[in-house]
């Protein structure tokens, strides 16, 4: 971190910043520069320690030279991040697959979109049992009975299963249940949820916020990993823009940029971020071009009937055409499928 001080600060002014960096336990460089007198910290302060110096009245403004995301970076760590979760390898050279229906509506109806994506060949099945509705008026999902059926599922089709969680007193009979946790777009700055879950030993797929910044997902995903816990799952799945034609805006940017701050696996959410089933199948072709590590797609037997997110579900049929198509584009950039 740098400190630049005023324009003319007097040789005592710069002497209580340098105390000060050293109160918080810090060794300091005095560079004398002219006009201006240029500090370096070394090591790495916080946000805190930032703020606590900048207020100092010499003191023009401190640059912070290291990443925010410490444990997340790939200044930490330089080789990628590649993990296990339920059987399945995440971030590997295979693109990995979850699909299934928004919500649990029931037995009969999950068991049938489970076997349904298992022919189609998901690695991973979905499923919401909490679901984070913006009506209270709308289906809330089926809870624990949600949860008895995905697991039911797992038995049927072999496939491991991932599920959201909404709230911090959930965290322990979901996690009883699921393979991977899934922490949604609307819950991303939970920091109470995000605490738990770092010290829970389940994978945790962590969704971007609809108005949050990269290094914002990326400190969320700070808040797991500082915690304990270092299966983490990053996915882009649109944000909030002025653009109303799509659900969401698809960050596909977003996918090398987070790779090259980050070891961790991206996956990509085209069903929430565009919100449209049509435009499901290109985006995921564009996804997986843009270097993500798996997709997560909505799929329902009927869309029609869905009790969430049916306009954007693709049917099992599609989603089979859609894996035969991704196969082209992941040979493409050296992945396999
Ligand atoms: C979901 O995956 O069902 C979901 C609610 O997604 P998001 O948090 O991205 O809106
Ligand atoms: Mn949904």
């Amino acid at each position: 971190m740098i400190v630049v001080m005023d324009f003319g600060a007097s040789e005592e002014e710069i002497g209580e910043v340098e105390e000060r960096i050293k109160s918080f336990g810090y060794d300091v460089h005095h560079f004398n520069g002219e006009p201006r007198a240029v500090l370096g910290i070394i090591g790495s302060p916080g946000e805190d320690t930032r703020d606590a110096l900048e207020v100092m009245p010499s003191v023009e403004r401190v640059i912070p030279v290291s990443l925010p995301f410490i444990l997340a970076s790939r200044e930490f760590k330089k080789d990628k991040t590649i993990f296990e979760a339920g059987g399945v390898e995440i971030g590997g050279e295979k693109i990995v697959l979850i699909a299934g229906p928004c919500a649990v509506e029931g037995k009969e109806p999950f068991l049938r979109a489970a076997e349904a994506v298992k022919k189609g060949g998901a690695d991973i099945l979905r499923g919401g049992a909490y679901k984070p509705r913006t009506s209270p008026y709308s289906f809330q999902g089926l809870e624990e009975e949600g949860l008895k059926i995905m697991a039911e599922a797992r038995e049927i089709t072999g496939l491991p299963i991932i599920t959201e969680v909404t709230d911090q007193h959930s965290v322990e009979i979901v996690a009883r249940y699921v393979d991977i946790i899934q922490v949604g777009a609307r819950n991303m700055q939970n920091f109470t949820l995000l605490k738990e879950l770092g010290q829970v030993d389940k994978p945790v797929l962590i969704k971007r916020g609809m108005a949050a910044t990269i290094e914002e997902w990326l400190m969320a995903a700070e808040y797991l990993l500082s915690n304990g816990n270092h299966r983490v799952i990053l996915c882009e799945r649109g944000i909030r823009t002025f653009e109303t034609y799509t659900r969401n805006t698809l960050d596909i940017s977003a996918v090398p940029i987070v790779k090259d701050l980050s070891h961790l696996p991206v996956f990509v959410d085209p069903s929430h971020g565009t919100g449209k089933w049509k435009c499901v199948p290109s985006m995921s072709l564009a996804a997986v071009a843009a270097g993500a590590d798996g997709l997560l797609i909505e799929v329902h037997p009927s869309p029609k009937e869905a009790l969430c997110d049916g306009l954007q579900s693709l049917v099992p049929e599609k989603f089979s055409q859609l894996k035969a198509s991704i196969r082209g584009v992941a040979q493409a950039v050296g992945r396999i499928l």
